[in-house]
């Protein structure tokens, strides 16, 4: 798929728009959803061009691959959700069949959802 840098995850790694950002490593950036549909719900993109996770887990180095899913899991600890579990969730694709991917920003990015359990 085609990556187009219109896309407000673009915008944020290169700092044309602002994002609550939680962290950021050579490979990746975790951000507060604007509109979080759980206590815990932070978006983990990598800083490569990827539209989705399928042209990632294609196109992407491996060092990528690896640096993104360990930032994953720095959000995990940093939101303190091993203990009681959490989902990750990645949509990919918009055009699929019957709109099956049903991801709306089209730059890779998993949603790390969950409830912390310092409250
Ligand atoms: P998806 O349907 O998987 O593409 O999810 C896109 C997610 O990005 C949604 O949960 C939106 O609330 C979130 N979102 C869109 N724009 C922004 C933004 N500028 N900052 C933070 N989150 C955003």
């Amino acid at each position: 798929m085609q990556y187009d840098c219109d896309n407000a995850f673009y915008k944020i790694i290169h700092g044309t728009i602002k994002a609550n950002v939680i962290l950021e490593g050579e490979h990746f950036v975790a951000f507060h959803d604007i509109a979080p549909k759980a206590p815990v719900h932070v978006l983990v993109i990598p800083k490569g061009n990827y539209a989705d996770y399928y042209d990632f887990m294609e196109n992407a180095a491996n060092e990528e691959i690896i640096g993104f899913f360990k930032g994953v899991n720095q959000i995990v600890k940093l939101m303190k959700l091993e203990q009681n579990g959490f989902k990750l969730r990645t949509n990919s694709g918009k055009f699929r069949l019957n709109d099956e991917g049903g991801q709306e920003v089209m730059h890779m990015h998993f949603h790390v959802l969950g409830k912390s359990t310092e409250e």
